[in-house]
């Protein structure tokens, strides 16, 4: 509570410089002087450090402070926004990882009054930031982020229009003027990002930009491809001990709950008793699914199991499985982008995986719900059931093999974790035809 406390006075005034001495008072916040002065300095030599030479995750993660100091992360934060440093992301992201709701909500308001004064790299970080994991904070600042556009220019840029409101949404369709083609196409990249079926049903959008914000019109109905909100898995303690010690910042990064390990609710890793039809070797397990949650769009079979070929997948368009009346992988058909190369016997990428684990399926705070793939920069949990998948490259949703619907997306498996290699398995299911389908990407 000291900290929040603490994080909440220092963030609303702007009254010292970088060495905690008080300047000109403008805010009249009651301020403890010793303690926090303590806490301005040590943010300020954390900071220093962090910004005055390029940095590891190990090195980053040694310097911030715990959680439960929000005050000093809140400082460093906003002394990165004084300052005209460039490349803050890596810091200050993992920074407003440990952060609570509601100093992000403050900090998001000095990130936009930061603009107002001219471009700065920490303020469109804490925006792209708070625009993924906490967009609600924004809906009063979109008109000003409309005239400021903090990320011009990038794929994210109009991602705080998602939580656009009536008000803001008829603005958008009065600034979507025929007659300045820029302005048009800004006002329709934001009100595509609304994802609201009145909005997107007036924008008649190409199917392409219908996939972006999670929607198909094939058929001529408009179709969500996800659901809205996803499950998390949980792992075993000493997985995440393991993980943490590959990447430290995920110590104090809340997207990583624990198993118990009393009940697992699903699997993922090791290998089934089914061969690849190309290279014969046995398949991969993503995921299985003893109990499917209700709300994922897997309606026809009560259990699935999400396999590919981590030899051949990673070349493939998409692995497509067709499943038996128990949910179980029945055969494998791939398409490839270009064909795999030949291989020494023996090597079996699927061996050098993780073995068969058991995992929890979790309903994380709303937080966690939005998720952007480089954003999290290998911070966040992105083993995820349902929700919008988070993609590497353009979102690729295919479609099924047999009734041609575009597949909706049940989840994705961070393989990068699983086998210590790169990339993610987006996880693809046609509910009629029993079908799923993996799509691999990576950087
Ligand atoms: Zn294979
Ligand atoms: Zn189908």
């Amino acid at each position: 509570m000291l900290g929040e406390r603490l994080g909440a006075a220092v963030i609303v005034g702007d009254n010292r410089d970088t060495t905690g001495r008080e300047s000109d008072v403008d805010s009249g916040e009651p301020v403890d002087r010793s303690g926090v002065t303590v806490g301005l300095r040590r943010a300020a030599e954390i900071w220093s450090a962090l910004s005055a030479r390029p940095f590891s995750a190990e090195e980053t993660a040694a310097l911030l402070p715990e959680p439960d100091d929000s005050a000093t992360l809140v400082e460093i934060a906003r002394l990165a926004l004084r300052s005209d440093a460039c490349a803050t992301g890596p810091y200050l992201h993992a920074v407003l990882d440990r952060l609570p709701s509601s100093l992000l909500r403050e900090l998001a308001e000095r990130a936009v009054h930061r603009l107002t004064s001219g471009p700065n790299d920490a303020a469109a970080e804490i925006l792209a930031y708070v625009s993924v994991h906490q967009a609600e904070s924004l809906a009063a600042h979109l008109p000003s982020l409309w005239e400021l556009s903090p990320s011009e220019g990038f794929y994210f840029a109009e991602w705080p229009w998602r939580v656009a409101d009536e008000s803001e949404i008829a603005r958008l369709w009065e600034r979507a003027d025929p007659d300045d083609e820029l302005r048009r196409e800004r006002a329709l990249r934001c009100l595509l990002q609304t994802r609201r079926p009145d909005v997107l049903a007036r924008l008649s959008p190409a199917e392409d930009d219908l996939h972006s914000v999670g929607y198909t019109l094939g058929g001529g109905e408009l179709r969500r491809l996800h659901s809205a909100s996803p499950w998390h898995l949980a792992f075993p303690a000493d997985l995440l001990r393991r993980w943490a010690t590959r990447n430290p910042l995920r110590a104090h990064q809340s997207s990583w709950p624990v198993a118990s390990q009393r009940d697992p609710q699903a699997l993922t890793s090791g290998c089934i008793d089914l061969a690849c039809p190309r290279c014969r070797k046995r398949l991969h397990r993503l995921l299985y699914l003893p109990s499917v949650p209700p709300d994922v769009g897997v309606t026809s079979r009560a259990r699935v199991e999400f396999v590919w070929c981590a030899e051949c997948g990673p070349y493939t368009e998409v692995s497509y499985v067709r499943h038996d009346a128990d949910g179980a992988p029945a055969d494998l058909a791939m398409t490839f982008v270009v064909d795999p190369p030949e291989r020494q016997p023996g090597l079996e990428p699927a061996d050098e995986a993780i073995p068969a684990t058991g995992v929890e399926l979790v309903r994380l705070e709303q937080r966690w719900w939005w998720q952007d793939w480089a954003i999290s920069n290998d911070r966040e949990n992105l083993h995820r059931v349902g929700g919008e998948p988070t993609w590497i490259q353009d979102p690729d949703y295919p479609s099924c093999p047999d009734c041609a619907d575009t597949m909706i997306a049940a989840g994705q498996v961070n393989v990068a974790d699983l086998w210590d290699f790169e990339g993610m398995c987006y996880l693809m299911w046609c509910d009629q035809c029993a079908i799923s389908g993996v799509v691999y990407q990576q950087t």
